[in-house]
């Protein structure tokens, strides 16, 4: 809704690709996983003729490939987001907490 309501305020499709590609990964799990339960809890009606949900299941599993596989819209998500992100240096991520705890051992030794 909240990416709907912003391509409405004139922002253009380009500046929400996040959300679009974030949405059409979520649409069809949850829509997937809802249908899943639904069968689930009718039993064996769930799964026969009289009722509508395997054709919904099945539906569940063309809305992750309509429109590009799900795997590129993760993939378009993780690649727009690492663009404003630059590697750190050296082998271990900024957060390692050894070079941290040596860094912070060295400014405030002798302190205490
Ligand atoms: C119900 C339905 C309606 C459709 N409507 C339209 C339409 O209106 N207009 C239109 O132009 N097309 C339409 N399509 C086609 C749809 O866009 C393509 O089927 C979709 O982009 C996937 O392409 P593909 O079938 O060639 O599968 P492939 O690209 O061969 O993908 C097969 C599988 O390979 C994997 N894969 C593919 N690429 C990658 C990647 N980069 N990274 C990791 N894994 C990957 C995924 O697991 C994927 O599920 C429709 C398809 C369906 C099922």
């Amino acid at each position: 809704m909240q990416t709907a309501w912003l391509i409405d305020q004139g922002h253009d499709y380009k500046s929400n690709q996040i959300s679009i590609a974030g949405i059409k990964v979520m649409a069809a799990k949850v829509f997937h996983d809802i249908v899943q339960r639904a069968i689930h809890m009718h039993g064996a009606l769930g799964v026969s003729d009289e009722m509508p949900l395997g054709h919904m299941w099945l539906y569940a599993v063309m809305m992750g490939i309509m429109d590009g596989p799900t795997e590129v819209h993760k993939a378009t998500v993780a690649k727009t987001m690492l663009k404003n992100y630059k590697p750190a240096a050296g082998l271990f991520p900024s957060a390692h907490l050894i070079p941290r705890t040596q860094a912070a051992r060295q400014k405030y030794e002798g302190q205490y």
